[in-house]
């Protein structure tokens, strides 16, 4: 079994590789060659969240499991709140394969799942990208996003509008304008990413203007909540794994009232190989429900250890 720190992991997979991957494995879903087992994701209490996503990818030859969760306080003790950890296995024999820091891998899948659904989605012409949130995945969000489009600015909200210093950062990284802007202000964008763990909507209808593409990224628990309801109701909702969509995602709370039918769901992965055609027209508001799914996490995982074993590096251990 080959183990792969998470130091390793920020030479070993771009954002490039994993854009690839998530859209190849997107496909083998959308496709029946490969299958998400159901979400485990349990309350620890004071906020911190633990579970498993696994999943079986025929195709790619993969099986696996991230175990990890959300731990809020670990911001005080210099950690980042996201944790986890892929395991690998052999598909045929079941024989653990590798052990590979879920961390980064974590923050690249989920910016490159937004980035295809922006890619895909969004209107060709979009110019002004909206980032609702500023933790750690914002980031990752802000730089996938801009390699889709040619924005010419970058608007941000936060709840502690102080955090929005980092993205401002990675923005004039980019080379682009930053600024920060109340909600109502999320109507000059035409893509707008949510990245948040908040329990309850942010963005209401008022804030998006029509053709307007959403990313919403960070709702993957019960109770979470980004976006309004009737907002999402209104959309051509797309997502990663409607079961989760409807269960764990944004969509949930639409489905719950009734308002959204879960049939009505889009699987990007269909939008990807052509089975749907992705957005209607230029009025219509598209969303993406990302709720991040475990064969995404051992498609970069994948590529991961292809890369460190072509290369001699991480620790082989006998098991
Ligand atoms: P973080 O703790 O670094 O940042 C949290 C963000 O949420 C901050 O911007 C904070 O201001 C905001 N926030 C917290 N409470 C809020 C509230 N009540 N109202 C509005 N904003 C609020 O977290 P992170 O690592 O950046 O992750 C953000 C979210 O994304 C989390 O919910 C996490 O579980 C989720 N996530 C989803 C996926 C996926 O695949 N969909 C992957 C990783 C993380």
């Amino acid at each position: 079994m080959l183990i792969l720190p998470e130091a390793l992991i920020a030479d070993l997979v771009t954002a490039e590789d994993a854009f690839s991957a998530i859209r190849a494995c997107f496909a083998a879903m959308a496709q029946g060659a490969a299958r998400n087992f159901p979400v485990v994701r349990e309350a620890l209490g004071e906020g911190r969240q633990y579970g498993f996503k696994s999943g079986l990818d025929t195709a790619g030859g993969q099986l696996g499991v991230k175990a990890g969760g959300y731990f809020p306080g670990n911001a005080a003790r210099g950690m980042i709140n996201h944790q986890s950890s892929v395991f690998l296995f052999d598909p045929e024999t079941g024989r653990p394969r590798a052990m590979v820091g879920g961390n980064l891998l974590t923050a690249l899948r989920t910016a490159a799942a937004a980035a295809l659904s922006i890619d895909l989605l969004a209107v060709p012409e979009a110019r002004v990208l909206g980032i609702v949130g500023a933790g750690h995945q914002a980031a990752f969000q802000l730089r996938a996003a801009a390699r889709v489009r040619r924005f010419d600015r970058v608007i941000g909200w936060n709840r502690s509008p102080a955090r929005l210093a980092g993205l401002a950062a990675v923005a004039a990284d980019l080379g682009l304008p930053f600024e920060a802007v109340p909600l109502a202000r999320m109507v000059e964008a035409q893509v707008i990413v949510t990245i948040t763990s908040s329990p309850a909507a942010s963005l209401l209808a008022a804030h998006v203007a029509p053709g307007t593409h959403l990313a919403c990224m960070g709702t993957d628990t019960a109770g979470k909540q980004e976006v309004a309801a009737d907002l999402v109701a209104g959309a051509s909702v797309f997502t990663d794994e409607v079961a989760q969509s409807v269960t764990i995602g944004e969509a949930q709370h639409a489905v719950a009232a009734g308002r959204l039918e879960p049939a009505d769901i889009v699987p990007l992965g269909a939008v990807v190989t052509g089975a749907h055609p992705g957005r209607r027209g230029a009025g219509e508001i598209t969303l993406y429900d990302g709720t991040g799914v475990g064969l995404q996490d051992l498609a970069v995982a994948a590529v991961a250890v292809e890369r460190a074993r072509a290369r001699g590096q991480g620790i082989e251990v006998a098991v």
